[in-house]
């Protein structure tokens, strides 16, 4: 309507066009300029010059530089893995990890939780972000979804460089930290939301980084119901399988949005019927407090 209103103003064809090619230039330009000030590096860089970041930095690095790891897994001292509710509403949880072949964005599935009204929490690490600032920008205004932290570069968080699946997890607490905190001022910075879940990537976790992320007002998100489709090109029959077989009340259950090739969708669109007929309401996890099963 503005838009239209301005034509009308400018009274020419001519300059109605031209206005539209300045107006269409100017959001490049500032969407461009804000992807490029919040791209992993240079926001990084920019945190390392800001006192309160600083400050939260040496004081984790001070009381867990030289902490021990504890325990290593996806269901560690700390973790919650479900809503707490004995009614029947459960949780979809969609990561978007980045990485060689995981920069993809499944349209398809996200325009699926539209038609069908699912709300869902989204996962998204800082580098997924730096691929998919304008899509990434949408999402975090789109009532249905909550944006969540899924780490800056996904690296599963560790004390002292635990790897699992051939990922390279956290050297230390300072890389820790950034891992956590820094993904989370990156999204705030953003969206102007504060994140309150973490999401390890793949969910390993030790017990130290569990703290950490309590400390730091943030709490750690696993999961109970394990899809299975980030085994590439699983059947869709499979990741129907594995989700309706662990469905009970209060259930939060992890799948991704970032591998458009595989069939997170395909089972989706029948999983959501089927999940409806027996009477199943979908939340996102902010509707309920979480606890650990
Ligand atoms: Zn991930």
């Amino acid at each position: 309507m503005f838009f239209m209103h301005k034509c009308k103003l400018i009274n020419s064809y001519k300059g109605c066009i031209l206005f539209l090619f300045f107006i269409f230039n100017i959001n490049e330009s500032v969407s461009s300029q804000n992807a490029e000030d919040f791209a992993n590096r240079t926001f990084l860089k920019k945190l390392n010059h800001d006192s309160s970041y600083l400050t939260l930095k040496r004081k984790i690095e001070s009381e867990f530089g030289h902490a021990k790891p504890g325990r290593w897994g996806q269901f560690v001292k700390g973790v919650d893995e479900n809503l707490s509710t004995k009614l029947k509403y459960i949780a979809f949880t969609f990561d978007a990890c980045g990485g060689e072949k995981g920069y993809g964005y499944d349209k398809e599935l996200i325009d699926f939780m539209h038609t069908e009204k699912v709300p869902a929490t989204l996962f998204v690490t800082g580098r997924w972000i730096d691929r998919h600032f304008s899509t990434f920008l949408n999402l975090s205004r789109d009532t249905l979804f909550e944006i969540e932290n899924h780490g800056l570069n996904h690296k599963p968080c560790s004390l002292n460089g635990k790897s699992i699946y051939s990922i390279n997890g956290t050297a230390n607490a300072e890389e820790a930290f950034d891992e956590i905190e820094g993904n989370a001022r990156k999204i705030e910075a953003i969206t102007h939301h504060t994140p309150r879940y973490f999401r390890s990537a793949t969910a390993f976790i030790d017990e130290a980084c569990v703290r950490m992320a309590s400390e730091l007002g943030i709490t750690t998100v696993s999961f109970q119901v394990l899809s299975g489709d980030a085994i590439a090109f699983s059947p869709d029959s499979v990741i129907v399988k594995n989700v309706l077989k662990d469905i009970r009340p209060g259930v939060i259950i992890i799948m991704h949005f970032n591998h458009p090739a595989w069939h997170t969708f395909e089972a989706m669109r029948k999983i959501i019927p089927k999940l409806r007929l027996q009477g199943y309401q979908f939340v996102k996890l902010n509707k309920f407090a979480l606890v650990s099963h």
